[in-house]
């Protein structure tokens, strides 16, 4: 069984502190490791057999996803966010229900070509924000084995 499944749970508190000190690190150092580490990790993991993001975390959806999609869908956008979008305890605009109504059974997604801005980045931690995002990166830890992974590389490299 992958590590993640095993201990996901259990490094949350190890892997709140452990981010914590990244902060006082080179963030731009920080970054470029973790970029560098995303690709290692991601080369090893087939999202398609995992879809886990696609399951369990709806993701927002801006102005410019929203005409996109009901463009490609071939209906109005007014439509489009009756029968897909909510606002979520954030006030964000967000996909409504969870597994994605777009996610096919063989895991594939039905509007890939047009997705949202917030799916083509996820999980974030290929971009100069690294460091600013270290809470979604925590919360990410229980979600996405690939997150997981890249944080475990992280603490070994600056144990
Ligand atoms: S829109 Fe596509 S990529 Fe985004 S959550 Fe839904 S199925 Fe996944
Ligand atoms: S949860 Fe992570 S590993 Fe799984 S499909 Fe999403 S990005 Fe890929």
């Amino acid at each position: 069984m992958d590590s993640w499944l095993l201990n996901r749970d259990s490094v949350t508190e190890e892997n709140k502190k452990f981010l914590v000190r990244l902060t006082r690190q080179n963030l731009k150092e920080v970054a470029a490791m973790a970029d560098t580490i995303h690709d290692q990790v991601f080369s090893r993991i087939d999202c398609l057999q995992c879809a886990n993001c696609c399951k369990s975390i709806p993701p927002i959806v801006n102005q410019a996803d929203r005409r996109r999609i009901a463009h490609y869908l071939k209906i109005t956008e007014s439509l489009f966010h009756q029968k897909y979008l909510k606002n979520d305890e954030d006030g964000d605009t967000v996909i409504n229900q969870s597994p994605c109504p777009f996610l096919e059974t063989d895991n594939k997604c039905r509007i890939y070509e047009v997705r949202p801005k917030a799916c083509r980045e996820y999980p974030h931690t290929n971009n100069r924000e690294f460091v600013k995002n270290i809470r979604l990166h925590i919360q990410n830890t229980h979600y996405c084995p690939g997150v997981f992974h890249i944080i475990e590389q992280l603490k070994t490299h600056y144990k």
